[in-house]
């Protein structure tokens, strides 16, 4: 036995397709005829399942092998997000429109549905009201004028 090979520097061959059907490979140091084996698999890319369904697979297109991953968050999901009950900002249904699956979130702070400001000269007051839950913001003019671009009417998404 060579020397280099006691010291676990062999001669690998390249890797080969123990079987037709396998992924398993092999490869053998020229010298020693050790060898080693590895399951190399040659996924192609992951797919939904079924049309109604938010699982996704993928499969060897060698030797047939499957994977399975279920939805575990958000993105895996084509939610629509509407609210869920009527007079308050805090509660909203998320639901896939691919597999039907639904879900009641609840946000700390209130994503609210803020109509157009509506401004009080003579108050010095700007306004504007929640179409929602009827929630009511106001600020100082002089304040609303001068951060007015940043005040974006939101919507929860
Ligand atoms: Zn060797
Ligand atoms: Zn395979
Ligand atoms: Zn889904
Ligand atoms: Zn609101």
């Amino acid at each position: 036995m060579s020397v280099r090979c006691l010291l676990g520097i062999h001669k690998w061959s390249n890797w080969e397709y123990k079987e037709e059907t396998s992924c398993l490979q092999i490869k053998k140091c020229q010298r020693c005829n050790k060898t080693q084996e590895e399951l190399i698999h040659k996924w192609g890319e992951w797919e939904y399942k079924a049309q109604n369904s938010c699982i996704k697979i993928k499969k060897c297109y060698r030797c047939g092998e499957r994977r399975e991953r279920k939805p575990t968050m958000d993105k895996d999901h084509q939610y629509v997000t509407e609210y869920s009950r009527s007079n308050s900002c805090h509660y909203f249904r998320k639901e896939c429109t691919r597999c039907g699956h639904t879900e009641e979130k609840y946000v700390t702070t209130p994503v609210h549905s803020w109509g157009d400001w509506v401004i009080f000269k003579d108050e010095k007051k700007a306004m504007r009201v929640c179409k929602h839950c009827g929630g009511v913001q106001t600020k100082e003019l002089q304040e609303y004028l001068k951060k007015r671009s940043t005040y974006s009417n939101s919507w929860y998404r």
